[in-house]
């Protein structure tokens, strides 16, 4: 039997646990905040080593959720979900119904996606028990958001170029990127087109040499990626790269990337700014996936070229967190911060329209 408990978590909404000792099912769902819209952000399923370390995940990305929506004004909160348990061993169809049900307790506080550890197959047998789940991979829904992602980093890094070369153009800008998957690989591409140099590094070292030969890049191992000469930094892979043992071996103008978490800590972002280095927020850069799935819920269905349009404020959003974080002497997560902040405050984005999901 599922028993559910409430946490009482300061800042955050909604803390609920579900656990259910008979089958094991040990999952946190946190709702940080719902003022601008209905909590969004994904499901991961994880092996946590301790109950404390699958809270922790779920306050921390939720928060992230939260600021990431409120940056893009898609009308949507902040809220993560996480199930302890293995996503290769332990993922069964009665897990995901146990997850459905304990989401359908917090009716539509908080709706599911896809992330590390679930598959769109996953979400589909959630879907059949809840109707709280978003940018499912049907015909009709936002489809793969990594496109809109790789394209939103794009036009991050025309921001840039731009704050630092006063010219948006990335053409003849040497860029390294770290991990050439989903998003990666389809941001070589377009650098590539527009005239970018390429240096590359993937821990599969096929794929990188892969891309190499299509782009005429050079390869890098991915213990020298942080090392390396070059205009712009774009991590695309893991989290924590940049940090207090990275940066002072930085030989680049500007870190502008695709992964979440790219600092190890807030104080990264001051230790940057100290060495003259531009970093875009991860959450600002990468938030076109979510920018494309909120245009599921458009009352009048989802267009991609809606989505497209929208994203492509991202490089107007750099541009100004840049010139506030120079004139303010801030650094750009100090910023984002206080951009956030008064979005939350003044409704700056707030849903109009109510999401009928079924
Ligand atoms: P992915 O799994 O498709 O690709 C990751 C790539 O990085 C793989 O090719 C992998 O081999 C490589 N890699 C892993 N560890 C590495 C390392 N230490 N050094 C070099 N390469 C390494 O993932 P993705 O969907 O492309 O996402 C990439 C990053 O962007 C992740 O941090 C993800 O959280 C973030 N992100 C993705 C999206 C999206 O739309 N997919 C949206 C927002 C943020």
């Amino acid at each position: 039997m599922l028993k559910v408990k409430e946490i009482q978590v300061p800042g955050y909404e909604r803390v609920i646990e579900g656990l259910d000792e008979t089958t094991g099912f040990h999952c946190f769902i946190a709702v940080h905040n719902t003022s601008l819209g209905p909590a969004m952000g994904g499901t991961r399923i994880f092996p946590y080593t301790s109950t404390q370390d699958a809270l922790e995940d779920a306050l921390r990305l939720a928060k992230a959720m939260t600021y990431k929506s409120a940056m893009a004004e898609n009308g949507l909160g902040g809220g993560k979900s996480v199930i302890m348990a293995n996503p290769h061993t332990q993922k069964t169809k009665q897990l995901l119904y146990q997850f459905a049900e304990l989401l359908n307790t917090l009716e539509g506080k908080y709706i599911a996606a896809e992330d590390m550890g679930t598959t769109p197959e996953d979400m589909a047998i959630i879907k059949e028990k809840s109707p709280y789940v978003a940018a499912m991979r049907t015909e009709k829904s936002s489809g793969d958001p990594s496109r809109f992602t790789a394209w939103g980093v794009y036009r991050g890094i025309q921001a840039v170029c731009k704050k630092l070369w006063d010219d948006a153009c990335v053409r003849k800008r040497t860029i390294a990127i770290q991990g050439l998957g989903n998003v990666g690989g389809k941001l070589a591409n377009m650098l590539f087109w527009a005239g970018a140099d390429l240096i590359l590094c993937d821990k599969d070292r096929k794929v990188a040499h892969d891309h190499a030969l299509l782009y005429g890049a050079e390869v890098v191992d991915i213990t020298e990626f942080h090392k390396v000469r070059c205009d712009i930094l774009a991590p695309c892979a893991i989290g924590g790269v940049i940090n207090a043992d990275t940066i002072p071996q930085l030989h680049c103008r500007a870190v502008a990337g695709a992964a979440n978490n790219q600092l190890r800590e807030p104080s990264d972002a001051i230790r940057l700014r100290e060495r003259g280095i531009l970093y875009a927020p991860d959450y600002v850069i990468n938030a076109g996936g979510i920018i494309n799935a909120a245009g599921e819920f458009n009352p009048a269905g989802y267009d991609p070229k809606k989505a497209r349009n929208k994203v492509n404020h991202i490089y107007d959003t750099l541009v100004e967190i840049f010139d506030r974080a120079e004139k303010e002497n801030l650094s750009t997560e100090q910023v984002v911060d206080k951009m956030t902040e008064d979005k939350l405050a003044r409704g700056t984005g707030k849903r109009h329209h109510p999401i009928h999901l079924r």
